[in-house]
């Protein structure tokens, strides 16, 4: 390495939101960090959170060599030393206890890097385990679901064109702080601006109002997990006004009848009590949004991970498809990617699946071959045939970002073996026996295998590594293959052979990357003289490629079984019957009772962010923000402490008394509660704040799809001081 100073660009791996960067680099040192200019999709933007692509690299508390927990503390070790211990205890454990005893999870990070992805399928067919845990449950599972059971393929999921459209509903989403999420979109108050400068209009409903509610020209407040009666009264009008108008789409439907008939009784008088939002604005809402000339409606993380959250993403479609808002300029339709892993993943065991087995302790149904994370600490903690002995985390932190982290973080110590690939000693890594630390963004290449499958606009862009990693340090994909070849050492039964030894070899993440976009709808294909895309020519533009905005893509990217869109899917349907609960609960909620929700704050990212002192500093962050009203109800006031009380546990936080609450709901961010004891995250832990996680409720879930209700969690709060006499 020189000392000469050189620029590299590439694209940020933090979020979804894909911007380019540009990087000034001594060496090995990052100099800074700013937006790249020329990038055809960001134009620059960057968030704040953009230093944390030069502070996490330059972490001294970020592992660099594999850990092992000893009597005496943690050990390094070498790296096949720790390859041949994990996989001989894992195969160890699986001959003895059966594959399933050995489970995984994989956390929302794994998706940011390309080799982490690709190399985590082969990792866990290697492990042939059916416990397979992520973060998709306790985020966007409802999306899949509905997709699957919609359109075929639990990853075609529709992108709002939000470039595009003159008028943008969004339930429960709050993109000015995400940068856009299920919806890539760098720079979104931009692009939100100039939805209103061209005379469209935007409007959120959101129990909280937040940052893209202040930019909204109408905020509706609405009750936790009643947006799906929202949605089928605002549908109910749109039927009952013949305000319906699928267009074209009209012949690629089934079930328009019984939508139309299930709706029906969803008068917006008849919801209004339940869902706080009055009769008439139901009703203005359903025809200004039919009448628009385009319109396009968003449901994103408080319309997901709440009890209904496969309604939600279920009827969201349908208003954008019976109002025409679909597969058009305008509305919701899909993406085109360069890397399409739906193309590549046409199965009928890819495509996605449902309940095809249960939780052995809560009976919770399987998708897309993974269980609920919700079930994780029973499935550990309760004796039994068939318990999980062994865990492997990838680039998650489940203690802290799953429902009831405190009964997780109490099953983590009984296992008998625990293997975690992170490079953070953390709340849930403390408890392996093994950490092994993959390389860390710059130090690798970089694709966006999945977030241009999200994008509101079709873009390519391949970052080279900005300088190649050091002898001791591992890809994640080498940390996958090393555990991956480990295992075939210690189980012959596992060893490929002949040619699909060969293909095994011949076939890492880069090369399969290559295949993917060579092969893909923009690809070369095998000319090579043809024009289009292949990873070298993506190589030789480094600010990306510009592929065009969104395009019909109907009848032919459907792939359901008669290729058509299913409107009324009989699971879904059905599970209205459980709706009507949230009408009439049967029985009254205590008058103390507030509801729950979750909040994002622009300079972090889940909980990894939080060791990088640029973005944890200044005014405390994790804080509970409750309404006027109900803090004068309970005789409190701004700044004391109060505690939060759930049926699953208590925290103790600073209150901030804020306006942007509905009264009724109180509202805490999520990633904090670094407290825990045997950390080596030295500025986390002195910004510890306290986890939502603790009160979350792992039995409170959207018992359709199984994915945990983290929004609408019912709670008490009480001033902390009385709390303490108690
Ligand atoms: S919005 Fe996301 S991708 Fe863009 S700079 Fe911020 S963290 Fe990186």
């Amino acid at each position: 390495m020189t000392d000469i100073e050189r620029v590299h660009h590439r694209t940020c791996h933090l979020c979804e939101a894909m911007c380019g960067v540009v990087l000034r680099l001594r060496g090995r040192e990052v100099l800074s960090v700013r937006g790249d200019d020329a990038d055809p999709f960001s134009r620059g933007h960057v968030c704040p959170k953009v230093v944390g692509l030069k502070d996490v690299l330059d972490d001294p508390d970020r592992l660099r060599e594999p850990l092992r927990r000893t009597a005496q503390g943690w050990q390094t070790v070498s790296w096949e030393s720790a390859f041949d211990e994990a996989s001989e205890r894992l195969v160890a454990l699986q001959r003895r206890h059966g594959k399933d005893a050995v489970a995984t999870y994989y956390g929302n990070p794994q998706v940011h890097s390309y080799g982490a992805f690709l190399g985590g399928i082969e990792f866990a067919r290697a492990l042939g385990s059916r416990n397979r845990y992520s973060a998709t449950s306790v985020d966007q599972l409802p999306h899949h679901f509905a997709a699957l059971a919609m359109f075929g393929h639990q990853f075609l999921l529709p992108i709002p064109d939000l470039d595009r459209t003159d008028f943008l509903l969004i339930i429960g989403g709050n993109p000015v702080v995400s940068n856009g999420s299920l919806m890539t979109a760098p720079d979104v108050v931009r692009r939100l601006k100039a939805l209103r400068a061209r005379g469209g209009r935007l409007v959120v409903i959101d129990p909280r109002r937040t940052e893209t509610a202040q930019l909204a020209d109408t905020h509706c407040f609405i009750r936790p997990g009643s947006d799906a009666l929202l949605l089928l009264s605002m549908l109910q009008v749109i039927f009952a006004e013949g305000l319906a108008r699928p267009g074209r789409l009209e012949s690629m439907l089934t079930g328009l009848d019984a939508v139309r008939t299930a709706c029906a009784p969803y008068t917006p008088t008849r919801v209004a009590e339940a869902t706080g939002i009055d009769a008439l604005t139901i009703a203005t809402l359903a025809r200004t949004f039919a009448a628009s000339p385009t319109a396009v409606c968003h449901g994103r993380m408080g319309a997901s991970t709440q009890e209904f959250g496969a309604l939600v993403q279920w009827l969201v479609q349908v208003l954008n498809i019976v109002t025409g808002n679909f597969d058009r300029a305008g509305g919701a339709m899909f993406t085109r990617p360069a890397f399409d892993l739906v193309a590549m993943s046409k199965s009928p065991g890819q495509r996605g699946s449902h309940a095809r087995r249960r939780t052995r302790v809560s009976s919770l149904p399987e998708f897309g071959g993974e269980f609920p994370v919700a079930a994780l600490a029973e499935e550990i903690d309760t004796e039994g045939e068939g318990r999980i002995r062994a865990l492997v985390t990838v680039a998650g932190n489940p203690v802290l970002s799953t429902p009831n982290g405190r009964r997780l973080e109490a099953a983590l110590p009984q296992l008998d073996f625990m293997v975690s690939i992170d490079f953070y000693l953390n709340e849930t890594t403390r408890h392996a026996n093994l950490i092994l630390p993959p390389t860390y963004g710059p130090e690798r290449d970089h694709y966006d295998v999945i977030f241009n499958a999200l994008a509101i606009r079709n873009t390519a862009k391949y970052s080279a590594a900005a300088f190649p990693r050091t002898a001791t340090a591992r890809h994640d994909h080498e940390i996958f293959s090393g555990l991956c070849r480990g295992l075939a050492r210690h189980d012959p039964s596992r060893r490929k052979r002949g040619l699909a030894a060969l293909t095994e070899r011949w076939l890492t993440p880069r090369r399969a990357l290559a295949l993917g976009v060579r092969f893909g709808p923009h690809g070369a294909g095998w000319n090579p003289f043809a024009r289009g895309l292949t990873l070298a020519r993506l190589a030789d533009q480094p600010h990306g490629v510009d592929l065009g905005p969104l395009e019909p893509a109907l009848p032919g990217r459907l792939l359901t079984r008669d290729r058509r869109i299913a409107l009324a899917p009989p699971e879904l349907l059905g599970d209205l019957a459980r709706l009507e609960t949230r009408i009439d609960p049967g029985t009254v909620e205590p008058p103390q009772t507030l509801r729950l929700i979750g909040r994002r704050d622009p300079r972090t990212n889940n909980s990894w962010l939080h060791n990088s002192t640029r973005l944890v500093k200044g005014p405390r962050r994790c804080t509970l923000r409750m309404s006027a009203a109900d803090a004068a109800a309970r005789a409190l006031i701004d700044g004391q402490s109060v505690t939060v009380r759930s049926r699953t546990g208590a925290v103790t936080v600073a209150l901030e008394v804020s306006d942007e609450l509905m009264p009724g709901v109180v509202s805490l961010p999520h990633g904090w509660g670094h407290d825990r004891d045997g950390m080596r995250l030295r500025v986390a832990s002195a910004h510890a704040g306290a986890s939502i996680n603790d009160l979350t409720d792992e039995r409170y879930i959207d018992a359709l799809c199984g994915n945990a209700a983290l929004n609408g969690v019912p709670v008490t709060v009480t001033n902390a001081t009385d709390q303490a006499r108690m």
